[in-house]
Formats: C-alpha cells, structure tokens, sequence
C-alpha cells in the first residue's frame, strides 16, 4: 500500500526543455488515478519521475510520507507496464511471470500457485508454456501486466498499456485492468491520452498539457464542472462550443449575456444566471456541450438564438447540425427535419436553447 506525493515536481531536459512545470498532486492508498493529456504534454515524463527512472530537476517526490528523489527504482518497489510490455523472449509465459518471484527467492511451490492463479484472472492460461514471440498482442500485454502485479508491488504505474492493441481487445482488457487492480487494492497511476479510458477507469483524474497540471477530480467532476477550456474542450469528443460574451445585469433585473451578433437573456430564476453573474463587465468564454443544447421553434420564448443550419453530419448514432448565429458554427444535436434545414428552408425559423452550460473560471487566460 501507498500514497504518492508529488510537490511543485519539475523536469527540465538538457537543453532546457521545461517538459514537467511545478506539477503537485496526491495518489491516495489504492486509488486508481489517471494522468490523462495529449501527446508531449510529460505524462510520461512525469510516471517515470515517479518510478525512478528519470531525475527530478526541482521539487519532490514522497512516497509514504518519505522522500523518494533519490531512491532507485528497485528501492521504491514500483511496477511498470509499458505500451508494448517488453517481456523475456527467450522465456515461457510461465517464464516470466514467475521470474520477478524467483529474483526475489520466493518459495517454489508458492511461486508455482501465484502464477496459476494470475495466468487464470487474466485469461492466459494455454499460453503458459508458450514464448512471448507466438502470442497475439492482447495476450503480450496480459503477460507484462501479470508480471507486473506478480510481485504485489506497493504502486503500480503503466504507461498506455493498451494503446497498441485493437479497439475490441481494449475495452475488454480495459474492464480486466480495472477489476484486477481493484481487488487487489494497489495504488496505480496510469497514463493515457484516451479520454474514454481515463473516464472509465479513474477514481481520479489528472489533466496535463504542457506540462502544467489542469484540472484534477473524479470523471465526473471533471466532465461536469471542468476547471479550465482545455479540459472542457479535451474530454469530449463532439466538438465543443466556446463562444466569447460579455456579461451585463442591466438594473439588477436579469442576465445579458452579449455576444456579439446576439445576446442571451437569463432571468435570475436560470440557475446559470447566478453563475455568469459573477463576471459583469468581463469577457467570458461560454462552453457548450452540443448534447446540451436543443433546437427549439421560433415560437419558442425562453432563451434561445436564431441560426441557420449550415451543414448536417452523420455520427452513426446521432446526427449534428452546425448552426451559423453570427458568433462561430456551433454543432447541436439534429434538428427535428434534418433534410428540410440542410437545404436551407430553416433559414431564422429556428433557435437554439440551453446556451449557457458552462463558464470557466479563467476565461481569457484560455483563449
Ligand atoms: P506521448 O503520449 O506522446 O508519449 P507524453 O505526454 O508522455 O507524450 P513525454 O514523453 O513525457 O510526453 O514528453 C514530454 C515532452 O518532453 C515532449 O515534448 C518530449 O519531446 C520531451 N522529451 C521527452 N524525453 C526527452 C528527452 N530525453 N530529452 C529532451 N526532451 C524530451
């Protein structure tokens, strides 16, 4: 069991690249927290500083309650997966889940049952006798991730250990992973850029980009109530809108949000009123959500703005319409006649509800 600390850690590369800024976070004992950002953003920089094998230029790792900069990473009792677990060619399966017991002078016999019962949790079974060079890419990954955990290490740490493999082999390692770390109840950090696996997965997430920490919480802290536009904008895979406005309480009697080309009315009686209210006379950047909002009739007379459909996209499971309203395309849910609007006879005859969902706190700084 663990709890990893890490305090303004800072990883500067030679030649100066600042590719880790002061981040500080905490893993509690046995979570399973995600650092999830795009590619270059020093996840993995930030794992391998945590395991060992990479220096810190400036701030603190503990482990514990101790300070672990300079242990080694055999000192830290650490296991990592990688994106294609290097395993022991020359080595059965058998091979190599058991040789991290056998390094360690564990009993035979109780070596002989661990694997028996780790081969069983995660399907690999026939492939005990078998060497690594013969066996498909999932089951690759099941043996490293069974290595790993043989040993019952203090923390886990893994390093998109699913990203090599097909979409369908994912998810049900994905679900495996899950299970298998929980019940076992180890501290795991895990690194991805998968949006769905960090929200499936996590009891924490941490969002990095460029090396700076966004935003940390539960996925659905985060997906909800996200602390900045980045993290708005990365986890979700519609587009999102992000619209600029200024905020205005004309006498006190209501909410105007001008955008431009259009302005929102919020009565006091809008719970998003209160919210954007916080920010009069400042420009804010408003995040919307195309599932959160709905295209209503002209008729309709709660908030809303005029558009014209521009073009319509086929999702498979849904339909998007992008509306132009003066301010940038903004992708909604399918209108009621997508035909009928793609051709343009909606012309002003519709508008869009819901406008508000989200305001971040540091608007400008965003954009
Ligand atoms: P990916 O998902 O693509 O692996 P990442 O978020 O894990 O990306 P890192 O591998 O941590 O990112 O790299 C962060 C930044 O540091 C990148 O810009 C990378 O080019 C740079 N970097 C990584 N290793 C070194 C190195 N040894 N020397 C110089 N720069 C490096």
């Amino acid at each position: 069991m663990s709890t990893v600390v890490l305090d303004k850690v800072t990883k500067v590369y030679p030649g100066g690249f600042l590719a880790v800024d002061r981040v500080s976070l905490k893993a509690e004992n046995g979570e399973f927290l995600v650092l999830l950002g795009p590619s270059g953003c020093g996840k993995s920089t930030l794992l391998r500083m945590i395991a060992g094998l990479e220096e810190v230029t400036d701030g603190d790792v503990w482990f514990d309650g101790k300070i672990a900069n300079l242990l080694s990473p055999r000192e830290r009792d650490v296991a990592m997966v990688f994106q294609n677990g290097a395993l022991y060619p020359h080595r059965t399966v058998r091979g190599n889940l058991s040789f991290p017991l056998e390094i360690a002078k564990e009993d035979p016999g109780a070596t002989r049952d661990r694997v028996a019962n780790l081969s069983k949790a995660l399907h690999i079974e026939e492939t005990l006798d078998r060497r690594p060079g013969t066996l498909s890419g999932g089951q690759r990954q099941r043996v490293a991730m069974g290595r790993a955990i043989v040993r019952q290490p203090k923390l886990f740490l893994m390093d998109e250990p699913l990203s090599n493999l097909d979409a369908g082999m994912r998810t049900e390692l994905r679900m495996e992973i899950s299970q298998l770390v929980r019940s076992l109840g180890v501290t795991t950090i895990y690194v991805t850029h998968d949006q769905v696996e960090a929200l499936t997965l996590a009891d924490r997430i941490a969002i990095l980009n460029r090396g700076v920490l966004q935003d940390v919480g539960t996925p659905a802290q985060i997906y909800n109530d996200p602390a900045t536009a980045f993290t708005a904008a990365f986890l979700n895979s519609q587009q999102l809108n992000l619209v600029s406005a200024v905020v205005h309480t004309p006498q006190n009697n209501y909410v105007l949000l001008d955008m431009g080309p259009h302005h929102l009315i919020l009565p006091w009686s809008d719970p998003r009123a209160y919210a954007t209210s916080q920010y009069v006379g400042k420009p804010i950047l408003l995040g919307m959500r195309p599932d959160g909002l709905a295209p209503v009739p002209e008729s309709y007379d709660g908030p809303s703005v005029l558009g014209r459909v521009r073009a319509l996209e086929y999702h498979g499971h849904e339909w998007l319409a992008y509306v132009e309203c003066g301010i940038p395309a903004v992708p909604v849910p399918e209108p009621p006649d997508p035909r009928a609007k793609a051709n343009g006879h909606a012309a002003g005859t519709g508008g869009l509800r819901g406008m508000v969902q989200r305001m971040f706190r540091s608007p400008v700084d965003e954009q």
